[in-house]
């Protein structure tokens, strides 16, 4: 198991947001995590890299214990999270955005085909490196921020609404390069409002509902399900 969250409470200041939420990923897997805005999603993937504490609750990567750990170190043991909004260097270049990903690492020939295997991936990416981030429309910040975390190799990334503002074409394409980073070996985690197309690519998938996982198993038998369909597709 990558991934092992146990009765896992966060919140902020008086407000709990999540309570008892366990939860796990295997090696391997792409898992989704679903909900309405403000279900919790978000704060999930903050107490698992550890940019919230977590009120109590075990958190483990790998087998070791992250709860309570600083992210620069949870980055370190592999990984790496794609937050909403992407928070790029919008005064940098494309390259040098994707460099700080890979200068990480501290391994020359690892990031240099970190690189290569980027901008394969996207090439957009290739044609505007020597462009500033902040020149570029949202489908290319979100192709930048997934490349920029995929450089410092990661084991496990998170990925926090990479569908959120962008184009139902950009959506599909971003979409469609999530096996690819699977077959690279790297496990995902994926946080999502489209409920339908992000549990069609999942293994499985877990419902979350004001704070407390509702209901877990395969993307496909969660699609299946007549009150999430009603909830979440509005059939
Ligand atoms: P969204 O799709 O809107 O991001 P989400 O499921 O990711 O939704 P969270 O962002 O985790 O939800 O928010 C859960 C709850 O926590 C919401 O009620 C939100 O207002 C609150 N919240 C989120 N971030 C903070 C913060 N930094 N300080 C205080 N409350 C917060």
């Amino acid at each position: 198991m990558i991934l092992e969250v146990s009765a896992l409470d966060a919140g902020y200041g008086d407000a709990q947001v999540l309570s008892g939420v366990s939860m796990h990923v295997e090696e391997g897997e792409l898992v989704s995590i679903v909900g309405a805005n403000g279900a919790g999603k978000s704060t999930l993937l903050r107490a698992i890299m550890g940019t919230l504490p977590a009120r109590s609750g075990d958190i483990r990567f790998a087998g070791e214990p992250i709860t309570g750990l600083p992210t620069h170190q949870i980055a370190r043991m592999g990984v790496a999270q794609v937050m909403e909004g992407r928070r790029l260097f919008g005064h940098m270049e494309v390259e040098d955005n994707l460099r700080v990903g890979g200068d990480l690492l501290r391994d020359p020939v690892k990031s240099r085909d970190n690189l290569e295997w980027v901008y394969t991936m996207f090439p957009r990416l290739k044609e505007r490196r020597s462009q500033l981030a902040r020149s570029f429309s949202g489908g290319e910040q979100q192709m930048l921020a997934i490349g920029r975390a995929l450089m410092t190799s990661p084991r496990l990334l998170l990925l926090d609404e990479p569908s959120i503002g962008l184009a139902p074409v950009m959506v599909e394409y971003i979409f469609g390069k999530l096996p690819e980073i699977r077959a690279r070996g790297i496990t995902v985690l994926l946080v999502e409002q489209d409920v339908q197309r992000s549990l069609t690519i999942a293994a499985r998938g877990y419902v979350l509902e004001h704070g407390e996982i509702v209901m877990s198993g395969p993307g496909h038998e969660l699609l299946q399900d007549a009150g999430l369909r009603r909830a979440y597709l509005g059939v």
